[in-house]
């Protein structure tokens, strides 16, 4: 869908209803014709990925979810594939916070939904200590080129906190492809910026308490994503419980409010902020820096913030 072209940069927008959020692409400097024909495959795109990788909807995703659960292999597809390899070195790498393994943990809190907030009161703790005890993880999975199998039939996948870093890298070589050298995609305030061509973008980083906590100017192709439960939580007895779970406990974490990492690569960075988010103010600088992060800025439940800033990326 083309929403119109903004004042004075020559910037053509584009934007799609897909992984529970809208995705906005940015194209500026390009002829009329390139850019359509980059959109339209753009959109095909992200519809795809839409469909293989929803959590909860019948598609490729959960088709390798049943099978896992039966305890049978199946062939799955390259993008999961992919997926299921990094979800394994980012497990490993953020010692455990992040692990895309825990889908039945997610399912039980209620969060496979688009209905915010949920208000359906929280599970029981013998529902919880059974996913607890049965420790899904990334490493039960064995890959066998597009062939997975389970060791543990307790693994669901669900790579909410990984998939739109995917994406938008898909849609950023897509873009590329078709000779674009300026442009930028916006998946619900997760950015990459894909080529700066004729100048800087500005990417803001929201304030968890409204407005915008800082702003970037970013000259060379990164990632800026954000992890957080201002948006996506649940509600039940006047308390509020967020989306994102503690692997070691399956529940919901409450240190760390939000968390933004600024890398180039926007998989990492979208793992990397859920990671941090789970790791807690007591933790969050060494996973950080287990996940190679050069740039972070975290704010926690008491409103304080914490950044990393080793100078790398070259924002300003
Ligand atoms: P958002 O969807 O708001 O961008 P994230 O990128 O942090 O947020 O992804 C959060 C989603 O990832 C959750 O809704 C859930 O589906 C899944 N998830 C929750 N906890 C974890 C975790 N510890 N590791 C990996 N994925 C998680
Ligand atoms: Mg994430």
């Amino acid at each position: 869908m083309l929403v119109g072209c903004g004042s004075g940069e020559r910037a053509q927008r584009a934007e799609y209803a897909v992984f529970g959020t809208r995705v906005e692409i940015v194209v500026r400097d390009a002829d009329a014709a390139k850019t359509a024909a980059a959109f339209r495959d753009t959109g095909a795109l992200l519809q795809r990925l839409h469909r293989e990788l929803h959590p909860w909807e019948d598609g490729d995703l959960m088709a390798l979810n049943a099978a896992l659960a039966a305890g049978r292999s199946i062939r799955t597809t390259p993008a999961i594939a992919e997926l299921i390899r990094v979800g394994q070195r980012l497990e490993r790498a953020s010692e455990g916070a992040f692990n895309p393994a825990i889908g039945r943990a997610v399912s039980l809190w209620g969060f496979h939904t688009s209905d915010y907030p949920i208000t359906e009161p929280p599970p029981s703790d013998a529902e919880i200590d059974a996913l607890v005890f049965a420790r899904p993880s990334m490493r039960d999975l064995e890959l066998d080129g597009l062939r997975v199998a389970s060791a543990n039939p307790a693994v669901r996948l669900d790579f909410s906190g990984l998939a739109k870093g995917y994406a938008v890298r898909e849609a950023c070589r897509t873009i590329l492809g078709h000779g674009i050298e300026s442009a930028l995609v916006n998946a619900g305030g997760d950015v990459l910026v894909c080529g700066a061509g004729s100048g800087p973008w500005r990417v803001a980083i929201r304030d968890p308490g409204g407005g915008v906590l800082e702003t970037l100017t970013v000259e060379r192709p990164l990632a800026v994503f954000t992890s957080g439960n201002d948006y996506r939580y649940g509600e039940f007895d006047g308390a509020r419980y967020a989306h994102i779970l503690d692997p070691a406990t399956a529940r919901p974490v409450d240190e760390v409010i939000q968390a933004t990492v600024v890398a180039p690569d926007p998989l990492l960075a979208d793992a990397a902020a859920t990671a941090l988010v789970v790791a807690g103010s007591g933790r969050w600088r060494s996973v950080a820096a287990r996940l190679g992060v050069a740039r972070a800025v975290v704010v926690g439940a008491d409103g304080k913030l914490g950044r990393i800033d080793d100078g790398a990326h070259g924002t300003r």
